[in-house]
């Protein structure tokens, strides 16, 4: 290849993020909070397929949302001719898989998920066409207990992440019924104003005049403003339950709005509907959005079951994280080991096991194109990748059997520099390493 012409490069698909070592740790402190935090109420994981017969969105979100009219990644699987798609969210396959396998069969399902989905959006800020959710669905439970409890785990979970500026929108959809009639008098009321709306705004006119309630448009807001509130027709049961959460909220001080112009994008939604919202982040501020969508299951052809759950956007809330200054120990190991010479490589190689062994994360320092490095270069890759100790050894530590010792950084440096029994090197590192930290967990003492 280097004798001919250079190949041209293949850069990845627009709106398609690669995320990097650096951003790793990060990913990583939030998804080990999410699991914590779901496995504090119960819930369980669930993963699904990411490609799933296009029939299941169509069928579940319904035809006249943005998703299903333009946001899809869908194709024929050219070996079979089947109609497949990339899910653009996963509530769908998890109920498809949970009336496959009769999850249900012995009692309702507190169940968890995360991966990425695929929109095909107008790439921007927040906004991306691989992204990633962590949800929860929670299958069987008819009350207002559990949508209280789906938010309250949110609200711990923002805790637990040090965040503070999201706040909690909160609506009730009421049923069909009470949607239906609601929808008759708001379509009467856009059509007395038909002079301020949008295309958008006109094209969903007699198609979800719903989601008109949800516009951006600084001309539309005052009229939308003014519309018909769905709230007002809401029947007895429904508002029963949307009391019902509101009152558990309360008891637990979980600060909330009501926003009657809160609708969600699809249409399996029923009752209660809330999102997490920041100013942090422009317009694309929500960062969680979640409800109750009883209808679901029994439109997938099960019985009929109660549902409720949520979506976390997980790249806008590690923006968020970032913006509040998350810091993240960006270490790659706790020792580098340096070697010089054939023999030191094998030593090194011995050394740099015995350490794992002690659980230390551990880079020993190998050839790249231009061989292995004089000492200095290796000094220089373990000062890059932010050990706390080199170990290094050269021909003369073999003749001795011992390691050099180094501290790398400098709360260690009045130990700079100890020669050490090559066996000895595990027992000094784990001493030196867990007495200049508070955790005395030598398994932790690298991880905070
Ligand atoms: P929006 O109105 O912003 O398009 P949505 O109603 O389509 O949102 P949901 O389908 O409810 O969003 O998804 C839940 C969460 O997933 C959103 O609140 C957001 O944080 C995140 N999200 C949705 N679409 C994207 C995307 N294209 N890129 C990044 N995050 C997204
Ligand atoms: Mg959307």
């Amino acid at each position: 290849m280097s004798e001919n012409k250079k190949a041209e490069k293949i850069v990845g698909v627009k709106g398609m993020n690669d995320i990097l070592p650096a951003d790793a740790p990060l990913w990583e402190l939030f998804e080990n909070t999410v699991q914590s935090v779901l496995k504090s109420y119960g819930f369980q994981q669930i993963r699904t397929p990411i490609v799933e017969p296009t029939a299941l969105f169509a069928r579940g979100l319904g035809a006249v949302t943005d998703i299903v009219e333009k946001e899809m990644y869908s194709f024929v699987d050219s070996m079979n001719g089947d109609p497949l798609t990339l899910r653009p969210e996963s509530t769908a396959g998890v109920v498809r898989a949970v009336l496959e396998h009769n999850l249900t069969y012995d009692g309702p399902k507190r169940l968890w998920y995360a991966g990425p989905m695929f929109r095909h959006e107008k790439p921007q800020r927040g906004r991306y066409r691989q992204f990633h959710q962590v949800g929860a669905e929670a299958l069987g439970f008819a009350g207002p207990d559990i949508d209280a409890e789906l938010i309250m785990l949110c609200q711990r979970l923002w805790d637990d992440l040090g965040l503070q500026d999201i706040r909690l929108e909160l609506n009730s959809i009421g049923n069909a019924d009470e949607r239906n009639r609601h929808r008759a008098d708001l379509v009467a009321y856009f059509e007395q104003h038909k002079d301020l709306l949008d295309a958008d705004a006109q094209r969903r006119l007699h198609s979800n005049p719903l989601r008109i309630l949800d516009t951006k448009n600084p001309v539309m807001q005052e009229m939308v403003n003014a519309a018909p509130k769905l709230l007002d027709y809401l029947g007895e049961e429904s508002r029963a339950h949307f009391e019902g959460v509101q009152k558990i909220l309360r008891h637990n001080s979980i600060p909330f709005t009501i926003n009657t112009r809160l609708v969600r994008g699809m249409d399996y939604y029923n009752r209660t509907v809330f999102e997490w919202v920041t100013d942090q982040l422009g317009s694309q501020g929500t960062v969680c959005g979640g409800g109750r969508y009883d209808p679901l299951v029994e439109m997938f052809g099960g019985k009929p079951t109660p549902a409720c759950g949520f979506a976390i956007g997980v790249e806008r809330l590690l923006e968020l994280m970032k913006a509040n200054g998350e810091q993240f120990a960006p270490n790659q190991c706790d020792v580098y080991v340096v070697h010089q010479g054939e023999a030191a490589q094998l030593q090194a190689f011995v050394v740099a096991e015995r350490l794992r062994d002690a659980g230390l994360d551990v880079v020993l320092n190998c050839a790249s194109v231009s061989g292995g490095g004089s000492f200095k270069s290796q000094m220089k890759r373990a000062d890059a990748s932010g050990a706390s100790f080199a170990v290094i050894i050269g021909d003369d530590e073999v003749a001795k059997g011992v390691a050099n010792v180094k501290a790398m950084r400098a709360e260690n440096v009045e130990h700079n520099q100890t020669e050490v029994p090559f066996e000895s090197v595990p027992d000094y590192l784990i001493a030196q390493i867990t007495c200049g930290d508070e955790c005395n967990d030598p398994n932790h003492h690298h991880h905070h």
